[in-house]
Formats: structure tokens, sequence, C-alpha cells
């Protein structure tokens, strides 16, 4: 049989971007210094200016970008917290660390995002934050969303961690809220040699307020104006994240390539495509589709040599960790029916065109 084709291979990437890499990796070891020092700091400026947003604060994950941005905006115990009902569970765990509540909303069935439409109803005089996610990569509707934020004196802070180099409306995602949330796992579309994490933004007593949280509550060494966090990207990551920063374009355009092949290879079979509304660019995270027998398929396309992932096998609601929030199956439909029918082909920057192949026809001889 032929080569297994991973859901994920970070190797094609490494390899492309090697020289660069490992002479940061070098760098740094030969530096003396690693935290807090000239690597994050060219980091944070190449970010910023890569995602249109006047500043950047690096930070240990994607978690703490989100954490430490909504204590920024002063989210505390008894504050609740909009954000998506089908997400990845540190969208709702960030607001938990903060002590608020997260109040789920239901995404719009085309493009997994959360829908604004529904937003209001969720809205109580304890709200504070719209906390929206770009999943898997597709920008959400960030104009109705910061016109909604505007209309009841709520701030936006929106979770980017799937969505670098994602393109609303003519600007890159990252500059489109109050604050913006970023993770470099590893599997990310940017992605570290271990975790990462920035918040971008456009002001300036945000971004200081963010860096004070991140180094345990200090401006000036030992003096502690808060009771701040350890959460610092450190110089190796930041010097790996810039060796890959200028390949990061090439590579959302070879993920926009292998998703369009996708979505014209798969066109006409009864499973439904992931869409990309006009105005938008999705940065390709993940390439989802959605069939009523999904366990089916993901066993079909294994047995054929191509693997794949759900995104994700049970909301947040139904988690356990979430028991003390009450919520039953049946709570947010829209969310639970794409857990069950939900699965994630592989896509990923290096890809060949005959794996490309390969996937198409493993999906068709599956349907
Ligand atoms: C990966 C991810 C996070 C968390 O990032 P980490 O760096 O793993 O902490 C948050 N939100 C979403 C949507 C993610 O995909």
């Amino acid at each position: 049989m032929s080569e297994f084709i991973p859901f994920l291979n970070l190797q094609p990437a490494y390899e492309a971007t090697r020289a660069a890499i490992d002479a940061a990796l070098l760098r740094v070891a030969g530096s003396g210094w690693f935290l807090l020092g000239g690597e994050l700091q060219s980091f944070e400026q190449a970010y910023a200016q890569s995602c249109g947003a006047p500043f950047c604060a690096g930070v240990a994950n994607g978690l703490d970008a989100l954490h430490l941005g909504l204590l920024a905006l002063g989210v505390g115990p008894g504050d609740e917290v909009i954000v998506p009902s089908n997400t990845y569970i540190a969208t709702w765990l960030a607001v938990s660390q903060c002590g608020a509540t997260p109040v789920p909303v239901e995404p719009d069935a085309a493009s997994f995002n959360i829908d604004p439409l529904r937003i209001e109803a969720a809205i109580t005089p304890r709200t504070r934050v719209l906390l929206p996610v770009h999943l898997y990569g597709l920008p959400a509707e960030m104009d109705a969303i910061n016109a909604l934020a505007n209309k009841h004196g709520l701030k936006v802070l929106d979770d980017c961690a799937q969505a670098h180099a994602a393109v609303y409306r003519g600007q890159p995602v990252g500059g489109l809220a109050d604050l913006s949330a970023w993770s470099f796992y590893p599997g990310k579309n940017l992605g570290a040699m271990g975790d990462g994490g920035a918040v971008s933004t456009a002001d300036a007593a945000l971004d200081a307020q963010v860096r004070v949280l991140r180094n345990y509550g200090s401006r000036v060494k030992y003096h502690n104006e808060v009771k701040g966090y350890n959460s610092r990207l450190d110089e190796i990551q930041a010097a790996v994240l810039s060796a890959k920063l200028p390949a990061l374009q090439a590579a959302t355009a070879q993920r926009r390539h292998i998703a369009s092949r996708f979505l014209d290879g798969l066109a006409g079979l009864p499973l439904v495509l992931p869409q990309e509304p006009p105005g938008l660019e999705s940065a390709w995270h993940l390439f989802v589709v959605r069939h009523a027998a999904r366990d089916r398929l993901q066993a079909a396309l294994q047995a054929q040599g191509v693997g794949s992932l759900i995104h994700y096998p049970v909301p947040p609601h139904l988690q356990p960790a979430y028991a003390e929030l009450g919520y039953a199956p049946g709570d947010f439909p829209v969310a639970e029916a794409m857990h069950r029918e939900v699965l994630s082909l592989p896509l990923w920057p290096g890809m060949s065109e005959a794996q490309i192949d390969r996937v198409i026809q493993a999906v068709k001889a599956s349907v």
C-alpha cells in the first residue's frame, strides 16, 4: 500500500526554513540571555506589523494570552464573557481563570463561527466582553460584533489562535478588536518549538497592562503593582518565531491552494464542505467537512491510509470540567450537531499534489 498520509506533518515546514531556524537556536544559545531580551522585542515588533496592530506582547501560550488579555480588560469575579458554544475549551477556561462566567452563544451553521444575530439575547448587565473565535482560520463577523459591543458599552477580545494571516475585509486579523490573543503552539499556523503566545492591540495602555501581568505584576524589577503571573515568551521561542515569520505568507498561500483543491475535488459529494464567504480569507488552519456518518467516514479514510482528526468531539458545555454550569445535552443543538459531524482532513504546508489527490480520492471512495 502507498505511504500513509498523516493528519499533520510539521517536518516539511521545518526543512523549508531550516537554516534560519537552526541559526536562531544557536544565536540564543550563545547569547547567554534567555528571557525578556532582544529576541522577544524584535519578534514582538515584527509580529505587530504583520497583524496590523501597533503593539504586541509575547506571553507563554495561547491560554495565557486570552487570560491576561481578559484581565487587562478588567474582567473579574461576577462578570460574564460571551463565548462561542463551539470552540476549543481554552476559550472558556481563560474566562473561568478570571473568576468570570463563560456565556455560550451558538454558531452560524455555515461558518462555524459565533452567530452575531444570537449575541444580543445573551447580553446581561454583567456582560463585560465579547470573545469571538476565528475558528478553523475563518474570520468571525467582526463588524457586526464590534457594532454590538459599541452599542452595549462592551469590549471585544478575539481568539486568533487558529487565524494567523487570515484577512477580514482587506485587513489582517489581529488589529480588529480591543485585544487579540494568539497561540504559537507547534501545530498552529505560526508554531514555535514549544509553547508560545501573544496579545496584539492598538491600545498602548492595554499593551502595558499585559506586559505588567506577564511578568509578576512588575514594570520595574522587584516593584509589584498587581498580583501578576509568570507568563513570558522565552528568547528561544521568540527567535524561532522570528525565523519562521517571513515564511508565513507563503505557507498560508500553500494552505489556501490545498483548500481550493479540496473544495474543487470534493464538490458535489454527499458531505458539507467549509465555505469562505466573500471578503473573508481563511487561514485554513483546519479543513473541516461535515458528514452524518462521521465516524464511519473517519474509519474508511484510515483504512485507505489517510489520517484525520475531530475538532472537537465534545463541546465545552458538556465537558465534566463545566458540570458546574449545569448544562445538558440539547442546550446548544447547533454546536452539538457540529461536534457529532465534523472531521478535519490532512492539510499542511509542503503537502504534495499527489498527497492532495490521494486525500480527495479517499474521501470520494468513502462517502
Ligand atoms: C490552541 C488554541 C488555544 C490555546 O492555545 P495554547 O497555546 O495551546 O494555550 C486557544 N484557543 C483556540 C481556539 C485554540 O485553537
